[in-house]
């Protein structure tokens, strides 16, 4: 869709040169989705020069420009799983990038799960400096972060500890190739904790953590405790019910598969 309004493009952009009006391009697959009638400037990052990938002592850094694609080949597992929870073809794929899914903030985002899901944090760099906010925390709803005007995302990190963990992954959509309306990741750490991340069928992720594998009955009164039945989403890639449902038996099946 051709977004009418915007007047110039600023390439590459950076932190410090966001004004009212101003939008952050990263590959455009949810920008230019929709009209965007407020939007007059678009910053592009994505020619930024950020390396995509950097393998770090404690983690893996991946730039907020970093593609579907390119993480996709990076040899971790539940990384590449997550890639494939897109419902989206190869176009998308080689365009859209880490940071935009995070920024969307769609419930099916599947960055966002995988994230949440490793005790991920993001980098966000704005007019008055930068800070680092937990992936979980940094999605606070439906389309809706904790970035402030003029901030950017610059990076995700996912520390080693959480990418050598053993993992559990669970999708399910109305249609085959269909969004995701429930994503849970399971994590089983080298200490035994165990973490469960729901993440598509809510408005924002949810994490349950258990100091030592969880009793099936503990998982089932955990996520009625913490996932009230209004945080279930209502559209067209699932009712409620059906999504909560998913979510109960998938954690049930992953608690399962990481015992
Ligand atoms: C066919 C199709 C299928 C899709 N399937 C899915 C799906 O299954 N799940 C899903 O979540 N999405 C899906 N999408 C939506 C979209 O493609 C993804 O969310 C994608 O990851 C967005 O990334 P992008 O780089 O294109 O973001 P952009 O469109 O460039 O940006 C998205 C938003 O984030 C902001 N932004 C981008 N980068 C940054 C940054 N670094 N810092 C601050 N703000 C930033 C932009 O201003 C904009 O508001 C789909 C889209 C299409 C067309």
């Amino acid at each position: 869709m051709d977004l009418n309004t915007v007047v110039e493009v600023v390439s590459p952009a950076g932190p410090g040169q966001w004004r009212p009006g101003d939008a952050w391009l990263g590959g455009g697959t949810a920008l230019f989705g929709e009209p965007r009638p407020h939007v007059t400037r678009l910053l592009d990052l994505t020619t930024a020069g950020w390396p995509a990938l950097t393998l770090r002592e404690d983690g893996l850094e991946i730039a907020a420009t970093c593609t579907i694609a390119e993480l996709a080949a990076s040899g971790y597992d539940i990384a590449e799983r997550c890639c494939h929870a897109f419902l989206a073809s190869f176009k998308i794929w080689n365009v859209a990038t880490v940071g935009g899914n995070l920024c969307a903030a769609l419930p099916a985002g599947p960055m966002i799960a995988l994230g949440a899901a490793l005790d991920g944090t993001v980098l966000l760099q704005g007019p008055e400096g930068g800070r680092t906010v937990g992936v979980a925390e940094f999605v606070t709803g439906e389309g809706a972060t904790v970035l402030r005007d003029g901030e950017l995302l610059r990076s995700m990190f996912l520390p080693a500890s959480a990418l050598a963990a053993v993992t559990a992954y669970r999708q399910g959509s109305l249609h085959a190739h269909g969004r995701s309306g429930v994503l849970v990741i399971g994590r089983r750490d080298a200490d035994a904790t165990t973490t469960l991340t729901v993440t598509a069928a809510t408005r924002r992720p949810y994490v349950l953590r258990f100091p030592e594998p969880p009793s099936a009955e503990l998982v089932s009164v955990a996520l009625t405790e913490r996932i009230g039945e209004d945080a279930y989403i209502d559209d067209v890639h699932g009712l409620p019910a059906w999504r909560r449902h998913l979510t109960r038996l998938y954690a049930e099946q992953i608690r399962a598969e990481l015992a």
